[in-house]
């Protein structure tokens, strides 16, 4: 059976990342609320803007469309990926999985043992495209696209680092958790929807 993939939708490039899935052959659902994440086996976070994510989050959980009984979104997150969810945060989404944020204490999932540095690479007219060395894809380089991006700057030793960058690391897993700085929805190339795909049990 067809893994039942989540996208949360609250902000930021959701559409991208279905249209993706569709293209490999998967449906996918949007997710703006705690109660739809329940029969959901994977997640994805998309790009989008951190700080505008979290107040969205805190203002769905305290004045609009939560049930009493429906917890905040993010610690019904939090529950499923403690529970062995797959979860793959793009940009935005490596922030809010993120741990610790520099200098930051903006609100956040904060599972994955990294740190990240927003806006790393500057400003949006500072976006890159680069061929990213990312050996577990193999060859050729992947198109990143790095939008206000964030870099990763320290890891524990339960992180595996998929792909250096710039003194620091931009793609990195732990256990059931990954994170990429750039947006490959925002590419032609399927192969990281297609990596992460591969990590749900079907
Ligand atoms: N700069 C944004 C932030 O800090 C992330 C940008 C993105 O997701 N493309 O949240």
């Amino acid at each position: 059976m067809s893994p039942n993939i989540g996208i949360l939708a609250l902000q930021g490039d959701f559409y991208e990342h279905a249209r993706m899935l569709d293209l490999l052959g998967y449906r996918s659902r949007e997710i703006r609320r705690s109660k739809e994440l329940n029969n959901i086996d994977a997640l994805i976070i998309p790009g989008g803007e951190s700080t505008t994510i979290a107040k969205l989050e805190d203002a769905a959980t305290k004045f609009t469309f939560t049930d009493a009984d429906e917890i905040p979104i993010f610690d019904a997150i939090k529950e499923k990926i403690l529970s062995g969810m797959p979860v793959w945060g793009t940009c935005m989404g490596s922030i809010v999985l993120a741990k610790d944020i520099e200098g930051s204490s903006q609100g956040r999932i904060g599972l994955m043992d990294i740190s990240v540095r927003r806006n790393a690479f500057g400003s949006q007219r500072q976006s890159l495209e680069i061929l990213l060395n990312i050996p577990v894809l193999g060859q050729p380089g992947f198109p990143a696209v790095f939008i206000r991006a964030p870099l990763f700057t320290k890891s524990s030793n339960d992180v595996e680092i998929l792909s250096e960058y710039d003194g620091g690391f931009v793609m990195a897993k732990q256990n059931n958790m990954l994170v990429t700085a750039f947006h490959p929805e925002l590419t032609s190339d399927l192969r990281v929807h297609q990596y992460f795909l591969n990590t749900i049990h079907q």
